[in-house]
């Protein structure tokens, strides 16, 4: 006697289904959203054990596993950690849409922070940027933003 049965070619089940969303970005998400609409600047917050910034504000340290609470007031302004210029197209994540290339994306210590916010630098000439330069984020104009990461639109370099 056997067990297995043998069906032959495995089937599919194809069908459509839309599947509209809303995901909350919760407190301290909106509050990073509002404050880069109401003033053009970042907000971070500072766990109370080790002291780290972290941007955009989290609810818990990672490595502490303490809650936080206590909101630091940012400017728009960085430090490049590295980089890369992509020139390999590919759907953007945030539109659906494929981002015209090259581009470069940017690993961008916010000043008075303690970890690393990704975002695109709007220079893709590798002779014109370098690990360690200055950077400011660029937002939309204040009637455009839309409470996303795309309401900054890039980082520039100041040097
Ligand atoms: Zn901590």
């Amino acid at each position: 006697m056997t067990t297995e049965r043998d069906y032959g070619q495995l089937l599919t089940l194809t069908f459509s289904t839309p599947m509209p969303y809303e995901w909350s970005i919760g407190k301290y998400g909106s509050l990073f959203f509002h404050e880069i609409r109401a003033h053009q600047r970042f907000i971070g917050i500072r766990c109370p054990q080790c002291g780290k910034v972290y941007v955009p504000p989290r609810r818990l340290c990672a490595p502490c596993f303490m809650e936080l609470d206590e909101l630091v007031i940012l400017a728009n302004l960085g430090t490049i950690m590295a980089f890369s210029v992509v020139n390999y197209p590919f759907p953007d994540p945030a539109t659906g849409e494929q981002r015209p290339i090259p581009y470069t994306y940017g690993y961008i210590k916010i000043e008075g922070s303690d970890n690393i916010f990704s975002h695109i630098i709007n220079e893709t000439n590798v002779e014109r940027i370098a690990v360690g330069m200055k950077v400011a984020a660029v937002f939309r104009d204040r009637e455009e933003m839309q409470g996303n990461i795309q309401d900054i639109k890039y980082f520039e370099i100041m040097e």
